[in-house]
């Protein structure tokens, strides 16, 4: 019975006078989500973004589609009255209640919205007219202000609007509102739900992969792809960085006490990184890090990794249990993938016994064994990147 769907926002509204910018990012957005779908018409509407339907579509499957737009408070499929002229709002309000509710014993309120001021009723009018009119039409139904089972919001505006479904959307803001991040992926379970809840705040993404052949397979770089690809639809497009780091993780390997290996090889991934950030405008980097989760993560490993980066480095996970973490990769539908087991580059050559306090000053001194070649491999590195677009 619905044709259309009303989408309400709620932080964008507070946006002042780059509220457009917001409302036109978001109505952009569902586009991009609806358009695999079918020819939906999308438009804005005085504080409401307004989804037509084509005539054949799939209930369901634009549900789902605008459940993972970013900045959407809610979804409610809507039947629309052509004219709010008073006798017709009722009839369409009652017409709703009749076709959406066959069996009328339940308690309910009405809630009224009035966009056009000049309307000869005030909302609170609306709600006690409409509500006797209900009433005379359907002699089952009763009312309860305080705790209905069903609350039927009626909109006036030049048109009418009717729903009593509310479906929660994602909340955050529409991607593209808020810059552009790189997040460093993993084939592993944090760092893609680190990547989501940072472009929730409305930052599209970039993304760099290190993979290190023969060490790591093919199999391995498929599903970071795989991964991109899976919360891509969340954050749209996702331009993939495939660094090769082999050479450097050996030359590492080769030249640093073995102990110090992890966090050698995490500043220069932030290294290589943020180089690649610059290059594609982004204004942060973005790791799936929480504290004290391995060696690689306690306070002095963040602060060694951090260390080398000049550009912020955001890390959504950093207070979150694993288990917290899984419950998102589980909601986003990213776990599954992040625990097939293919080999990644740090688990290769990880130590038996990593140091878990390193010293600042111990690890640059530790890479000074590294200067003769390091800057020549990062250059190389940085030279034969793979780029992969992932819609
Ligand atoms: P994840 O589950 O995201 O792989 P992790 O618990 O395995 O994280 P680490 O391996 O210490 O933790 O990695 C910490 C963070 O460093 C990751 O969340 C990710 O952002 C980044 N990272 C680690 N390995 C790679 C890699 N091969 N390519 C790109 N980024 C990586
Ligand atoms: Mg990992």
């Amino acid at each position: 019975m619905f044709k259309a769907f009303l989408i309400k926002y709620a932080e964008i509204g507070l946006k002042g006078n780059n509220r457009y910018l917001f409302e036109n990012a978001l109505r952009d957005r569902m586009k991009d989500a609806l358009k695999p779908l079918g020819d939906y018409n999308v438009s804005k509407e005085q504080g409401r973004i307004f989804v037509e339907c084509p005539d054949e579509y799939d209930y369901d499957e634009t549900i789902d589609a605008l459940k993972k737009v970013f900045g959407i408070s809610s979804i409610c499929p809507v039947v629309v009255i052509e004219s709010s002229e008073w006798d017709a709002l009722t009839k369409g309000v009652g017409d709703y209640v009749e076709a959406m509710y066959p069996d009328r014993h339940f308690t309910f309120k009405v809630e009224a919205k009035r966009a056009d001021k000049k309307y000869p009723y005030t909302s609170p009018e609306i709600c006690s007219h409409m509500g006797a009119y209900l009433l005379r039409r359907f002699g089952e139904l009763k009312v309860d202000v305080h705790q209905p089972e069903v609350r039927i919001t009626v909109e006036v505006r030049s048109k009418a609007y009717v729903y009593s479904i509310v479906i929660p959307g994602l909340g955050g803001m529409p991607v593209g509102t808020n810059g552009k991040a790189m997040l460093l992926l993993s084939g592993g379970i944090d760092s893609p739900v680190a990547g989501y809840m940072i472009s929730k705040r409305g930052v599209s993404m970039a993304a760099t992969y290190f993979h290190a052949p023969p060490y790591t397979s093919e199999r391995a770089k498929q599903k970071v792809v795989d991964l991109a690809k899976k919360i891509a639809k969340y954050t749209g497009q996702i331009k993939l960085f495939v660094v090769n780091f082999t050479d450097i993780q050996l030359y590492i390997y080769d030249k640093c006490p073995h102990d110090e290996l992890t966090i050698i090889m995490r500043r220069y991934m932030m290294k290589i990184a943020e180089k690649l950030a610059e290059q594609e405008e982004c204004l942060g980097l973005v790791t799936g890090e929480s504290i004290g989760q391995v060696a690689s993560q306690t306070l002095h490993s963040l602060a060694a990794t951090n260390e080398v980066c000049t550009l912020p480095v955001y890390r959504p996970l950093i207070a979150l249990d694993k288990n917290e973490i899984v419950d998102i990769a589980q909601r986003i539908d990213t776990f599954e993938t992040s625990i097939q087991p293919f080999e990644d580059c740090c688990t290769i050559f990880v130590a038996k016994h990593p140091v878990t306090k390193p010293n600042r000053k111990t690890i640059r001194h530790s890479e000074k064994n590294l200067e003769e070649k390091i800057e020549d491999m990062i250059e190389t590195a940085l030279s034969t990147v793979e780029t992969i677009v992932v819609e």
